[in-house]
């Protein structure tokens, strides 16, 4: 019995691994253009791209959060700095859709949800107006910026792969900025901040 049943699912899997590039055959016929696996892989893509619009959209609202419970001036002018950069971010991903000939929509980025919350517990568990509280939030800003630039280095390379060079500048643009943010934030951190935090 147990011969009889494996045999048959090898039997199965072979049908169903010839039955594959027939089927590429007929599809390919009818789209001559593009491949069934391109679209699939757009549509993809502009998923992910739909993933970090939204990641964008909250972040453009938790920063000035975070400019406001910072200690120090020098934290605050970076957040300042990042509000209006990521503005841009989102406007990028909307020149990026119509690019696309996509509907600018925001899809729930739960890594970003997660991270901003994070991002809110380190200011509930930090006093206001000590270097703690900035060495925990310039943490929790290099957490995003870290998850941005993963992002944006892979939907870049992915956009480069598809031929579309228009869309991978313009990811690779913005990626150039969340790198340069992630060294700034370092560049406060080690300046003074981490010190006088391990001082307190
Ligand atoms: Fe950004
Ligand atoms: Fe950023």
């Amino acid at each position: 019995m147990a011969t009889t049943k494996t045999a048959a699912n090898t039997a199965a899997k072979k049908t169903a691994t010839k039955a594959a590039p027939s089927k590429t055959t007929k599809a390919a016929t009818t789209k001559a253009e593009s491949t069934p696996e391109e679209s699939e892989f757009q549509e993809f893509f502009v998923d992910e791209l739909k993933d970090i619009y939204w990641a964008e959209k909250h972040l453009v609202k938790a920063l000035p959060k975070m400019k406001k419970a910072a200690t120090s001036p020098e934290l605050a002018a970076a957040f300042e700095k990042h509000t209006q950069e990521t503005q841009t971010h989102i406007e990028v991903l909307e020149q990026v859709f119509e690019l696309l000939e996509e509907k600018a929509a925001a899809k729930k980025c739960d890594a970003m949800a997660g991270l901003l919350e994070e991002a809110n517990g380190i200011i509930e568990d930090t006093d206001a107006g000590t270097m703690i509280r900035d060495a925990g939030l310039i943490l929790a800003a290099q957490k995003v910026e870290h998850y941005e630039i993963a992002t944006y280095g892979t939907l870049a390379v992915f956009a480069r792969t598809m031929g579309r060079d228009d869309v991978a500048d313009l990811l690779t643009q913005t990626l150039e900025n969340e790198k340069a943010t992630d060294v700034a934030l370092t560049t406060v951190a080690e300046g003074f901040i981490n010190e006088q935090a391990v001082a307190e």
